[in-house]
């Protein structure tokens, strides 16, 4: 079984949610008859990660995070960063430095470090233009990225060279471009969303990361999926880098009834989105498994 749990389903800058972060669990029975998933990845961890995982180690079924009423850094084995903006790597910081110098592991006497996934140029970005303000030393010499991970780059694209990764054997994680943000062009600035495939079914889910509607780029994955995770901007802004609720309107019912809306303003409550419920699967509920495989 495999399940995804939002940590928030906010925009980047939302109060009433967290930041749309997601903890993805691998489990050969169920959690219902595991206390600890067989493999967890977590896709994105911005500045409101660590909140929202602190709260959702408190959740029932969330207990194998918490460690002496603390985040148990060292149950996410793995994470997957689909770009590099602050409310999706904001929480790394905090991750990687009480990984290695809390958690860390007595046989190698280093800290405990996640595998970490993305794109080649991201993961380079990542700790170029980010995390070595920060991670840049530790005292007395200098570190890098990992110190505080196992990196792992795969290439983002539409059709097949493999996966990027497996988790369990059994489920198949790409990376397809997004197109989010533009420097001159469509996908010339390096973001990712997440395909994920049960082998045994070869049933899919897509997760868009952060993308404008792109119809050509995703539409043809959306169609052949079984679920989709969805960002959405509400407001109508001249040039989104999200996708508009008024463009994913457009979209067939049967594309419409298997997405979640996810990565949403604090304006959800207003009278104008009731319809969501019924046009869409909803808005996306933070801190709920949702099933993605049986
Ligand atoms: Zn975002
Ligand atoms: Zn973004």
């Amino acid at each position: 079984m495999l399940t995804l749990t939002f940590l928030g389903v906010g925009s980047a800058f939302a109060k009433r949610h967290y930041q749309s972060n997601a903890l993805v669990e691998a489990w050969q029975s169920g959690p219902d008859q595991q206390v600890t998933p067989d493999e967890t990845l977590l896709i994105d961890f911005g500045g409101t990660g660590p909140m929202a995982l602190h709260h959702l180690k408190d959740q029932p079924g969330f207990a194998y995070l918490n460690r002496d009423e603390r985040i148990f850094y060292p149950a996410i084995r793995n994470v997957l960063v689909t770009h590099l903006h602050g409310d999706h790597i904001g929480g790394l910081e905090e991750l990687a430095s009480l990984n290695y110098f809390r958690f860390r592991v007595p046989t190698t006497g280093r800290g405990y470090r996640p595998r970490i996934i993305s794109t080649e140029v991201i993961l380079a970005n990542l700790w170029e233009q980010s995390l070595r303000g920060g991670l840049g030393v530790i005292s007395p010499r200098r570190a890098s990225l990992s110190d505080y991970f196992q990196p792992h780059a795969a290439p983002a694209v539409f059709r097949n060279p493999g996966p990027a990764f497996t988790l369990v054997d059994r489920y198949a994680i790409s990376l397809f471009p997004t197109d989010h943000i533009r420097i001159q062009q469509k996908y010339d600035w390096p973001s990712v969303g997440v395909l994920l495939c049960d082998r045994k079914t070869n049933q899919t889910v897509v997760f868009s990361g952060d993308t404008r509607f792109d119809p050509d780029g995703i539409g043809s994955l959306i169609a052949s999926a079984s679920q989709v995770f969805h960002d959405v901007q509400l407001e109508p802004f001249p040039e989104p880098v999200h996708a508009l609720w008024s463009e994913l309107r457009t979209l067939p019912t049967e594309s419409r009834r298997k997405m979640f809306l996810y990565h949403y303003g604090d304006e959800w409550r207003d009278p104008a989105f009731e319809s969501v419920a019924d046009e869409f699967a909803g808005f996306a509920v933070p801190q709920v498994r949702y099933p993605l495989f049986p």
